[in-house]
């Protein structure tokens, strides 16, 4: 975990934020490559769940909404973590985590739990809300509190009827939308993986009710392929039902996919049957009616809700770690690859003249470059400092699958080279060919 992080400072995938001011707690910032490769992540999701099927459609809903819909959506009173705070130095525990010995061993006297940093008396258990409040307009006044949305899924819920009108489709469909969400957490930690503000990738996919467990197994195994249609390993995944214990107050079953992080398993994406709770929370909040009426089955029903729902920087977090790999060279040295699926690497291709000392070799290489910017719809790099082999080991890093090098050979028959980052192996092609070349390894890598 400390060399993923530290290659993440180092290479601009991930910075601390705020840090010339100190820094602001468990919150980051996503720098050039970083935002390039959550970008790419998007991109495939939105891909596979909306542009590749008739029977889901994108929406991009507000984050401040009518407070309203969070006393429907059960946010407002169960949406809470218990919460313990150490008498003596004021630090704030999750009470739940705490009785598990997750900051460390567990001191109890008489029901009086002790804080585990400076072993002063802990308070009572209290429940505290994870939404964020704000205020609408300039008076910061009861009457006009509103939160930060806690999940994207409710702005889907109370878009409904609107969108299966305008967009003339019949159940079973389903609404896709990615977007940021704000939880106040207690104890966010490890990297990016828990945070106060982030960005999810849900969908509702609206159902007949006596459907809910073919789709629910149905969308368990898209979800499931997804990952590993991006290069994730099937060793690092699995799937974990949850018991009914852990369900969530709307859930009716949930499994979660969950990734083997350094810190151990934890959730990359739920898929949980809501059931119908949330649209009839909403049409009894709202007294608008939310049924849906089958023209097949002549039935009037609220449609059930399979929802899948994944984090864009935990599956980063998770695509990185899985990708990570060090190696031994033939001279004994270390090679950092990030074996990223070509898909969501930040950069696709980079090109290189072969020596910056050769005013034709860099003049070559440049207009090379500048015509392939134009020509494709990925990020492209070009590199001239250093020796060649350091510049393919500065790409192997960010995981960069291909760099074209132009050489002396190039100046006379238009050919240039191009290596496999995971092979190492190159093979010479036309320039003209590049662009092409390129587009078919992507789609190889796709199937
Ligand atoms: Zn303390």
């Amino acid at each position: 975990m400390d060399k993923i992080v530290s290659l993440c400072k180092r290479r601009g995938f991930i910075f601390p934020d705020s840090e010339i001011y100190g820094g602001l707690a468990n919150t980051w910032d996503f720098g050039p490559l970083g935002a390039e490769m959550k970008n790419n992540i998007k991109k495939e999701w939105w891909k596979a769940m909306v542009w590749h099927r008739d029977d889901v459609v994108g929406l991009d809903s507000a984050v401040i909404v009518n407070p309203k819909v969070w006393e429907a959506s059960g946010h407002l009173s169960s949406f809470t973590d218990p919460l313990v705070e150490c008498k003596q130095c004021h630090t704030r525990f999750r009470a739940d985590y705490l009785k598990e010995g997750k900051y460390g061993p567990v001191v109890e006297k008489e029901g009086v739990f002790y804080c585990p940093l400076c072993g002063g008396e802990l308070t009572k258990e209290k429940k505290f809300n994870l939404m964020f409040k704000t205020y609408i307009g300039p008076a910061e006044e009861t009457a006009n509190i509103a939160f930060l949305r806690p999940e994207t899924a409710q702005g889907i819920f109370i878009n409904f009827k609107k969108v299966l009108t305008s967009s003339r489709k019949k159940i079973p469909f389903g609404i896709a939308q990615i977007g940021k969400a704000f939880r106040n957490e207690i104890t966010p930690s490890n990297f990016i993986f828990r945070t106060r503000e982030f960005e999810q990738m849900e969908m509702e996919y609206f159902i007949s009710p006596e459907e809910d467990k073919k789709w629910y197994d149905y969308w368990k195994e898209i979800r499931w392929k997804w990952y590993l249609s991006l290069g994730m390993k099937e060793e690092n995944l699995r799937q974990r039902p949850h018991q009914e214990k852990e369900l969530a107050h709307y859930a009716k079953e949930a499994t979660d996919i969950e990734f083997k992080f350094p810190f151990g398993w934890s959730e990359l994406e739920g898929i949980h049957n809501r059931t119908d709770y949330d649209l009839k929370r909403h049409q009894q909040f709202s007294n608008k009616d939310l049924s849906y009426w089958d023209e097949e089955t002549h039935q009037k029903y609220i449609p059930y809700v399979i929802e899948t729902s994944a984090g864009v920087e935990r599956s980063l977090l998770a695509f990185l770690i899985n990708a990570y790999t060090e190696e031994q060279d033939k001279n004994k040295e270390t090679r950092v690859v990030l074996r990223l699926h070509p898909k969501i690497a930040p950069i696709k291709l980079a090109v290189l003249p072969l020596l910056k000392n050769n005013k034709e070799l860099v003049q070559t290489a440049r207009d090379i470059f500048l015509k392939l910017q134009r020509q494709v719809d990925y990020l492209i790099d070009y590199d001239e400092v250093g020796s060649i082999g350091r510049r393919y080991r500065r790409q192997d890093e960010v995981g960069t699958p291909w760099c074209v090098t132009i050489d002396h050979q190039t100046l006379e028959d238009q050919t240039v080279t191009i290596r496999d980052r995971d092979t190492m192996k190159q093979e010479r092609i036309k320039t003209e060919e590049i662009t092409h070349w390129v587009e078919e390894k992507l789609c190889i890598n796709s199937l």
